[in-house]
């Protein structure tokens, strides 16, 4: 290009020159970045069957992106998927996960009542009005899933792994058995468990999302999500994104990959951090009530033993303060100095959240109570700090 380019005019030159080159073969370590919004042929045969799908290659960002591939092989290969799709955000993920389970099964979903709070809303505020009813059950209490699926006959089953903000753990493996047995899809929102702890798939399940912002990432610098498909429904998510394109943009794409190359180093410090903390917690005559998997008086300890690789229960913990409402929350939140006070979760460094506030703050206060999320609540993510210095910043704060 760059001859033909000498003799036109600056105009054109600036929109023209050092662009559409070909690779001269050097293969770069890491994916680049590929913002490029369409892609060009030598000749239009080319392009024709690429459009046409009858050959593989890229036409047009929204349907298939070189960044958004790598990232999508790598996310396909952590959890044994036969595709999957990055998205802008985990909202999206989980919305387009639902909507692809959907399309051709009867509409209506069984939820887990122990779900992310935007997720509750979004079944309530767009897929009921849409006349997608939700029916919720208590995720852990298989007899009850059971027959909320004989009764509803759903199109779709959605659970997280590790509930949020109390890490109840599913049973996945028997809840994949049941809706499989009902012709229901399981969707699985696996952003707590990660695939380091629990691969939905291999288990039954027909979509798997996560937020990638949260562990995958890792960093607090992305929002982004994604859905991993079993070979069954990985061709309707495709289809679906070429047309309703709910693709991640080719920056956060780059950044995840990036994330996901530490992840397991991280994640499985995170775990073995949140461990030591909750057993801290748990010792502290300040803490009325400690939720973490790796507790012996957790509800869902034979659960998390057979799904669970062992040493690893996840890197969340929630507990409640003693007689505290939501002043004294404030003030011992407002006390710390090295956890950061942010909503999100599984960044590098350890950070804390008051459910009642940001992410349950749009459940009524009445729902909350039932759900067993109280005032005196906090959530805690693990970070990979050396862990003396972080219980040394929770005691000074409950001091
Ligand atoms: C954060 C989160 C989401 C939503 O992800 P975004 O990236 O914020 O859209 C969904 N499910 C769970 C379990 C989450 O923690």
């Amino acid at each position: 290009m760059e001859k033909k380019v000498t003799s036109l005019n600056i105009q054109t030159k600036a929109v023209h020159a050092g662009d559409r080159k070909k690779p001269n073969g050097a293969i770069p370590v890491t994916t680049p970045i590929y913002t490029a919004a369409s892609y060009i042929y030598d000749e239009l045969e080319t392009l024709d069957k690429v459009f046409g799908q009858e050959i593989p290659g890229d036409s047009y960002a929204r349907y298939d992106n070189p960044t958004n591939r790598g990232l999508e092989e790598l996310l396909a290969a952590l959890e044994s998927g036969a595709t999957a799709l990055a998205t802008s955000s985990g909202m999206t993920a989980v919305q387009f996960a639902l909507t692809a389970a959907l399309l051709d099964r009867r509409k209506s979903i069984v939820a887990s009542t122990g779900l992310y709070g935007a997720t509750i809303r979004m079944l309530q505020s767009i897929f009921e009005p849409l006349g997608v009813e939700t029916t919720f059950v208590d995720i852990c209490d298989e007899t009850a899933v059971e027959k909320a699926i004989a009764e509803v006959k759903p199109g779709a089953v959605l659970l997280e792994t590790i509930s949020n903000p109390l890490v109840r753990v599913a049973p996945v493996d028997t809840i994949a058995k049941l809706a499989n047995a009902a012709g229901a899809a399981l969707v699985v929102d696996n952003t707590f468990a990660t695939p380091l702890m629990l691969r939905p798939l291999e288990l039954g399940a027909a979509f798997s999302v996560h937020s990638l912002t949260k562990f995958l990432s890792g960093h607090g610098d992305v929002l982004g999500g994604c859905i991993i498909a079993d070979e069954a429904n990985a061709p309707i998510l495709r289809s679906l994104s070429r047309t309703a394109g709910p693709v991640l943009g080719p920056f956060e794409s780059y950044l995840s990959m990036r994330g996901i190359k530490t992840f397991p180093l991280r994640f499985e410090r995170q775990c073995h951090n949140a461990c030591q903390i909750a057993n801290w917690l748990n010792n502290h005559p300040g803490i009325t009530k400690v939720n973490f998997p790796g507790l012996p008086n957790h509800p869902d300890q034979a659960v998390s033993d057979r799904l669970f690789p062992s040493g690893l229960r996840g890197a969340m913990i929630s507990f409640e303060l003693k007689d505290a409402g939501r002043p004294e929350v404030f003030r011992f939140m407002d006390r710390l100095k090295l956890v950061v006070r942010a909503t999100s979760l599984g960044d590098v460094h350890t950070m804390m959240l008051y459910p009642a506030m940001s992410s349950h703050r749009d459940v009524s206060p009445a729902t909350r109570r039932r759900m067993g999320i109280g005032d005196n609540l906090v959530r805690l993510s693990a970070g990979i700090e050396q862990v003396e210095d972080v219980i040394a910043d929770l005691a000074q704060a409950l001091a």
